[in-house]
């Protein structure tokens, strides 16, 4: 089945009251704002961003480092970009899926792996032994073909999952509808202990009461504008005050970089989400779901969707949108949410009647091999995490090790891989990058509309190793 690109006037009737903020961010539970920067602060580690990346910096090096002065500083809220505005899936997979995994870094995807189970399993332990309340399911993710030569894919992809020790397993349509009911399954693969969900804002907040309670610092509203190095120090400048420190942990993901090298390595590529409201006891009748499982369907535009913990749909995806600048202005993009809501009528026609509540949309750190990378700069005391492209969630929680290993000058397992020793091939300046990336999403839309066929532009892409995603 080929998802319709006519909104209709139904599934435009759909949004008529949606409020433009994340689900997840839309509830009383969500902390005050701390006051911004207004007098100098020192600290041994300053982070920047309080996103996971930043979260999960903080709170690993207060494990490694008991003694540290450790203070996080956001030029937003905790929480308030990609980090409250995602799925809630936490992957395991460090490497964007198992496929572009396979295609860089073969050889060692078995031992990426088993870090990648390492990593979400750590991340469980957390949220169990601090008892962060944000609904966590141990639930698995379901990826589901909706045309038949997506069931070729999926099997290929169960292959390559089983040839490097990950237990994912085919299900045939009536296995996939007895479990999720939807008329466009034809078949799925199921990753049972791969992926866990979580609801993502209450995640952060809980780390960081967890943070704040452990003596860390978090400063909100604070851009950092500069950061200069001064003798053995960093001086990071705000608006109002500088922050001075002996190390520095980037966690800024797309948004624009505060090393200039940086700059062509990272696009900011927003993603779209809707909620619905709470099913009724009929409606869950009628599409099962009782495990919650996280759910993706396999074209190259792709939806995710999940349910929350009182009964909602989650559904976004398919569309990423790069504009080449990022900001409040793109986070409401109503022919995506209309494209959206068209093609849940589409895939729950069971639910015809149901409206969606809330309506937003996220930038991800899209880098052009789809995973993260790492360096320093200024002798190796500010070091940088990014480009998870849209599976970030778990993963950043790897970064944020990698960069204090790299931090401190440790050499573990993590740093001697090739992963973490490579980087992305860079952008091209605009505007070559703005041409190349319209080339390539309309080639996208093409293979997706023409049963995965990769025209000439997409199949040099893949060869080079040069890829478009969130
Ligand atoms: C719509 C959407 C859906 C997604 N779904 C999933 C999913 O289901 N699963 C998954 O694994 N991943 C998903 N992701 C990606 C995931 O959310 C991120 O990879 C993850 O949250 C890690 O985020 P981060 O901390 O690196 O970045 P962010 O959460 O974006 O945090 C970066 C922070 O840095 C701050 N900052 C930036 N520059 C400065 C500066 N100069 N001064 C001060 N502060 C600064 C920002 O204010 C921001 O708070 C999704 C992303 C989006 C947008």
């Amino acid at each position: 089945m080929a998802f319709s690109s006519v909104v209709t006037p139904a599934a435009e009737h759909m949004l008529r009251d949606v409020v433009h903020t994340p689900f997840w961010l839309d509830t009383p539970q969500r902390p005050e704002a701390s006051d911004p920067l207004l007098s100098p602060v020192t600290a041994d580690l300053v982070i920047v961003g309080a996103g996971f990346s930043g979260l999960w910096t903080a709170y690993l090096a207060r494990q490694r480092h008991p003694d540290l002065d450790i203070v996080v500083v956001d030029g937003g809220r905790i929480a308030s970009a990609a980090t409250g505005r995602n799925g809630g899936f936490v992957a395991a997979s460090l490497t964007h899926g198992v496929g572009n995994g396979m295609s860089r870094w073969p050889d060692q995807m078995p031992q990426l792996h088993q870090l990648g189970m390492a990593n979400l399993n750590a991340i469980v332990a957390t949220i169990r032994s601090e008892a962060i309340e944000c609904d966590l399911q141990l639930s698995g993710e379901i990826d589901v073909a909706v045309e038949p030569h997506q069931v070729e894919e999926l099997h290929e992809m169960v292959a390559m999952a089983e040839s490097i020790g990950a237990d994912v397993r085919l299900l045939s349509a009536e296995q996939l509808r007895a479990r999720i009911d939807s008329p466009t399954y034809l078949a799925g693969a199921y990753d049972e202990h791969g992926v866990a969900m979580v609801d993502p804002a209450r995640l952060a907040w809980g780390l960081a009461d967890v943070l704040r309670a452990s003596g860390v610092r978090i400063i909100e509203n604070s851009p950092v504008r500069s950061m200069n190095r001064v003798g053995s120090d960093i001086l990071l400048g705000t608006d109002h005050a500088r922050l001075r420190a002996r190390r520095v942990a980037l966690g800024t993901s797309a948004f624009p970089p505060l090393l200039k090298r940086l700059r062509n390595y990272v696009v900011p590529v927003y993603d779209s989400v809707l909620v619905t409201e709470p099913l009724t006891t009929e409606q869950r009748a009628s599409i099962g779901w009782a495990q919650r499982e996280g759910v993706s369907d396999a074209g190259n535009q792709f939806h995710y969707y999940r349910m929350t913990e009182d009964g909602r749909i989650l559904w976004g995806g398919y569309d990423a949108s790069y504009y080449g600048d990022m900001g409040p202005h793109r986070e409401n993009n109503p022919a995506a949410f209309g494209r959206l809501a068209t093609h849940f009528r589409q895939t729950f026609p069971q639910l015809d009647g149901i409206a969606f509540t809330h309506a937003w949309a996220g930038a991800i750190d899209t880098c052009s091999r789809f995973s993260g990378f790492w360096g320093t700069a200024m002798d190796g005391r500010v070091a940088y995490s990014m480009g998870f492209t849209g599976l970030g969630v778990g993963a950043s929680r790897f970064g944020a090790e990698v960069m204090l290993d790299v931090l401190w000058g440790e050499q573990t397992e993590r740093t001697q891989l090739q992963m973490v020793n490579t980087k992305p091939i860079p952008f091209p300046p605009r505007p070559l990058r703005d041409v190349g990336i319209a080339l390539t999403r309309r080639s996208i839309n093409a293979a997706d509309e023409n049963s995965g066929r990769r025209n000439l532009w997409l199949r040099t892409l893949d060869r080079i190793g040069l890829g478009f995603d969130s």
